[in-house]
């Protein structure tokens, strides 16, 4: 059974007397930096010269500096920018700035697992991972509950890293909703897998398959879209709720029967063993070195892939159709439709 932490297990002072930076003011940066000072955390953001996130910190009343000052102020930091150009940032600016004694927190064990990082050894090394977008880890916070975290130490220098991340993640609301003990490597490994193969490939793949046939089959796209878009978050909130039971006891048993005779036949065991074949190439790091290789060309093949991705012909259909909707409003993001093309 794994080992879970909520608010009471954590001492949210620990945080509280700490001077932190976090580093990168993007999806998570942002969630962590604001619910950290609304925790009582005395917190600095750190950002590169020119960077287009400083107006965005400000406006929230946080002090922004460069990296370098932000690192050198602090007993603890918080490492938020993309995990491609974490090595770089740590190499160049953290590295050389870090406080005797100080603590690395990462969101992710991308760059230690795969050894793109690493840390002296008298530094304490912890992770704590938000299982859902920064987005959702502020709006959760604001509201107040929370997004469950997993915890992690890599590094125990000052043999009291774990009081630390626990206190850490109490801060940004992660214990409200329940922390779970784990490594660098499980949550790294886990993490990859589960956005690869079933969350983001996975689900985006099945998607575009089933608006793909329905739309060949001379269906309007409009009716595809809903169908086997918009209808999936209503499908996904009973699984949340109640598992897969729940789902299935909420549809029509004509659905019912229908998620038992065909669901094994469009996910074919075939589809498990190329989920294994995904799980390998994490474990071996070639998912890894691909990712990193690309990126430190230039990003093409991410540009291509993102451009491609775009311009399916779900994205204009769903476009337009959301257009109508009242409820979704892009308030509490940067997010622009069609800005990935
Ligand atoms: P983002 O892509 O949203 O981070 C962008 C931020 O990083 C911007 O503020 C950007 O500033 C800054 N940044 C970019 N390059 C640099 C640099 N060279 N030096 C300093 N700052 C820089 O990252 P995410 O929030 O998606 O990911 C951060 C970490 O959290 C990763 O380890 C990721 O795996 C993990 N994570 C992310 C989740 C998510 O919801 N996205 C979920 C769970 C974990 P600028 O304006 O200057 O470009
Ligand atoms: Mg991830
Ligand atoms: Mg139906």
């Amino acid at each position: 059974m794994a080992e879970l932490f909520y608010d009471d297990d954590a001492d949210l002072s620990i945080i509280a007397g700490r001077k932190v930076a976090v580093i990168g003011y993007g999806s998570q940066g942002h969630a962590h930096a604001l619910n950290l000072r609304d925790s009582g955390v005395d917190v600095r953001v750190g950002l590169r010269e020119g960077s287009a996130s400083r107006a965005k910190a400000e406006e929230q009343g946080l002090a922004v500096a460069t990296v370098a000052d932000a690192v050198r102020e602090a007993d603890v930091v918080v490492i938020l920018a993309p995990d491609q150009v974490q090595r770089h940032v740590y190499r160049d600016e953290i590295a050389p700035n870090l406080r005797e004694g100080a603590t690395l927190v990462f969101g992710h064990g991308f760059n230690i697992r795969f050894g793109y990082i690493k840390p002296e050894q008298g530094v304490d090394v912890v992770m704590v991972a938000p299982k859902g977008p920064g987005h959702l880890v502020r709006r959760e916070y604001e509201a107040g509950r929370g997004v469950p975290v997993i915890v992690a130490v890599e590094q125990d220098a000052s043999g009291k890293a774990w009081d630390l991340a626990k206190s850490y993640a109490r801060a940004i609301g992660g214990l409200r909703a329940g922390g779970i003990k784990t490594t660098f490597t499980e949550e790294t490994e886990t993490d990859l897998f589960g956005e690869q193969a079933v969350l983001c490939g996975g689900a985006s793949q099945l998607v575009q398959y089933g608006f793909e046939v329905l739309t060949e089959a001379g269906y309007q796209p409009e009716v595809a879209y809903f169908e086997v878009l918009h209808e999936l978050k209503l499908i996904v909130d009973l699984m949340v709720e109640g598992g897969i039971a729940k789902q299935r006891w909420s549809v029509s048993d004509t659905a019912e029967y229908g998620d038992y005779v065909s669901g094994p036949r469009v996910i074919s065991p075939e589809v498990k063993e190329n989920m294994k074949a995904v799980l390998g190439d994490i474990q071996n790091g070639a998912f890894a070195k691909r990712f990193i290789d690309d990126q430190d060309a230039g990003g093409t093949e991410f540009a291509e892939l993102r451009a491609k991705g775009e311009q399916h012909p779900i994205e204009a259909t769903g476009r337009e159709l959301r257009k109508m909707f009242s409820w979704i409003k892009p308030s509490d993001s940067d997010y622009v439709e069609g800005s990935a093309a």
